[in-house]
């Protein structure tokens, strides 16, 4: 079973986010659970917490269809002590976030060098963030996305995603969210059947896919290789379909959060609708 969906805005209340996917006949979703680009929010309150639990339970969303994006803020792997440790407690009151709302997994991008340090000792940053908010908390898995490598941001190539997996202690509660935008502008070649096949064999290789926990579907306004960040709709851009129409054909895939971030919202259904009838029943 594929589940299928969109980054749904949250405006006016978390509990409109499960709205928003139920709208568009989405069977995943993802979501901010605070203002993405402000360090601080107030505390959950109950009343939202309980709101936002029944929509998904009238929407038929469990958890495991569920991948909340953290903030564009933070840096897992900053380079400055005081920084780094700032992002870490923001990172700490996403996971409790996700905690309290009964949600299973956050997703984030793993973080940046800033040209201060070595790719090595930043990789090794970000594991230890992670093994010090796991501590923390419980039954919310960390889930690292790939980047296209835009700036400094690490976890462009599967070996950097391998080497954070490798720092965590708890391996259970560690994962990976693969887009395929960020793949594509990283120089992982998507463009055919016999590229999607080459490019998910090494990622099985590298990272494995027991590690694999969701998936942005995103075409790509960027070009192969230019580390250069830009979506685009589904068909619309330098992927094309076929990636796709692959996707959804592979069981490899089933049963993880796929969530579309294209930049028009407004055919969003038709996306949606389009990836459910390629995904066999
Ligand atoms: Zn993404
Ligand atoms: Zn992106």
């Amino acid at each position: 079973m594929k589940y299928i969906g969109a980054h749904v805005s949250a405006a006016g209340g978390l509990a409109n986010a499960v709205i928003r996917a139920a709208e568009i006949n989405a069977t995943a979703f993802a979501l901010f659970t605070k203002n993405q680009r402000q360090w601080r929010a107030a505390p959950l309150t109950a009343q939202a917490i309980d709101d936002f639990q029944a929509a998904c339970e009238k929407y038929h969303f469990t958890a495991g269809q569920i991948l909340p994006h953290d903030s564009y803020l933070i840096n897992l792997g900053h380079p400055a002590s005081e920084a780094l440790e700032k992002s870490r407690e923001a990172f700490l009151d996403e996971m409790q976030r996700c905690e309290q709302l009964g949600l299973s997994l956050l997703n984030f991008h793993p973080g940046s060098h800033l040209q201060q340090i070595a790719e090595e000792a930043c990789l090794a940053r970000i594991a230890e963030s992670i093994n010090r908010v796991l501590d923390k908390t419980q039954g919310v898995t960390a889930v690292i996305e790939n980047t296209a490598g835009q700036g400094s941001n690490l976890g462009y190539r599967f070996e950097q995603l391998a080497a954070i997996i490798d720092g965590v202690e708890d391996k259970s509660r560690v994962g990976v969210c693969i887009d395929t935008c960020h793949a594509f502008a990283a120089g992982y070649d998507l463009r055919t059947p016999e590229a999607c096949e080459a490019t998910f064999a090494e990622f099985g290789r590298i990272v494995g896919f027991n590690y694999l926990r969701g998936m942005h579907l995103n075409d790509a306004k960027s070009a192969f290789g230019s580390r250069v960040d830009r979506h685009h709709s589904l068909g619309e851009g330098n992927i094309g379909h076929d990636a796709f129409r692959w996707l959804m054909q592979d069981p490899r895939f089933d049963g993880i959060p796929l969530v579309l971030e294209t930049i028009n919202p407004d055919i969003w259904a038709e996306e949606i609708a389009w990836l459910k009838a390629e995904a066999p029943l």
